[in-house]
């Protein structure tokens, strides 16, 4: 095995980095309770030539796994000599999550709902603020990774604020199965960086705790579409006569009634509105309520948990969906 060498650091300064060499960086962003560094793995490709700086983050949500290998490849596949700006791949968010194969950071706060986290507070807040102060500020664009949560399956979907022109392209450029039109919420991390002036899409991979190899190759082309658009790497982007469905919103159903649940649509299938979507049975087997769609749309993600008390999620139906193109104006 060849001997890889490992930067440890506490403040991470791009501009820094050596030009033209891919640097695999350990970030000390906060220590655990016994003094060690809490550390962030960054995979930096510090092309040869001026340009925009890419970032791709995954595992901000720790048991959601896909874009971890889609960085890998992706940052560990470009040779750093023929690039043009610079591609941070934060290959984990989320560290003590991940380690912990939980969404959650280890004091149960979901990061990606309380951004831009705190200068001072509790645990999640302040490793979220630095993270986002050390890290994300110095990207011109960014690419999250994220996938469903246990007990649901996504489609390969994104969310983007379709009204901002280049949080559109980097949308259309992933070829994925669905574009949520969503506007930044403020306390995700996509939101922070749209705050910052940073255009932000959310692209979501499928299912958790796994790496889906076919999933893992589309995640794969839709960010490296990304680049040739940049112009971080000379070429075009690879979109044939792809379409994707754009939605102007989406929500999701919940039951109203516990029970052994089963749902019937898949993901990508349209449904109409008064389509018997789920079912819900005792644990004696007798069917104790039917669920109804709510409307017309098609269905973004769905829940595979039968176990389901009142409340529980059925699906995350996208509104209104219309067909448009995944090809973009050059620039
Ligand atoms: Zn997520």
């Amino acid at each position: 095995m060849p001997h890889l060498q490992h930067l440890s650091l506490h403040q991470l300064d791009l501009e820094s980095l050596e030009r033209g060499r891919l640097h695999r960086i350990w970030l000390h962003v906060a220590k655990n309770g016994i003094g060690e560094a809490i550390r962030i793995p960054i995979l930096v490709a510090r092309g040869a030539h001026e340009g925009p700086v890419l970032g791709i983050t995954a595992a901000i949500h720790g048991n959601e796994l896909n874009g971890i290998s889609v960085i890998q490849r992706l940052v560990g596949g470009v040779d750093p000599k023929q690039l043009s700006g610079t591609l941070v791949g934060v290959l984990a968010v989320n560290v003590p999550g991940v380690l912990m194969k939980q969404r959650q950071f280890n004091d149960n706060v979901d990061l990606n709902s309380i951004a831009p986290g705190k200068p001072v507070g509790r645990g999640s807040a302040v490793y979220l603020h630095r993270f986002i102060d050390r890290v994300i500020r110095q990207m011109d664009y960014l690419i999250d990774l994220h996938t469903a949560s246990v007990g649901r399956v996504n489609s390969l979907y994104v969310r983007a604020n379709m009204n901002e022109p280049e949080a559109a392209r980097m949308a259309r450029l992933q070829i994925p199965e669905i574009i949520v039109h969503n506007p930044p919420n403020d306390t995700t991390l996509r939101g922070s960086a749209a705050a910052l002036g940073i255009p932000a899409i959310t692209v979501e991979l499928r299912n958790p705790s796994r790496f889906q190899t076919r999933t893992i190759e589309d995640g794969l082309a839709g960010v490296q579409n990304v680049l040739f658009d940049l112009g971080l790497l000379p070429g075009t982007p690879v979109i044939s006569e792809e379409e994707t469905v754009l939605c102007n919103g989406s929500y999701w159903t919940y039951t109203d009634e516990g029970g052994l649940l089963e749902v019937f649509p898949q993901v990508t299938d349209r449904i109409a509105k008064g389509d018997p979507v789920a079912e819900a049975r005792t644990i004696f087997g007798e069917v104790n309520k039917v669920f109804y769609a709510p409307e017309d749309g098609i269905v973004v993600g769905r829940s595979i948990d039968p176990i389901n008390q009142t409340g529980s999620r059925i699906l995350h139906i996208g509104r209104n969906p219309q067909p448009i193109s995944c090809a973009v104006e050059p620039r």
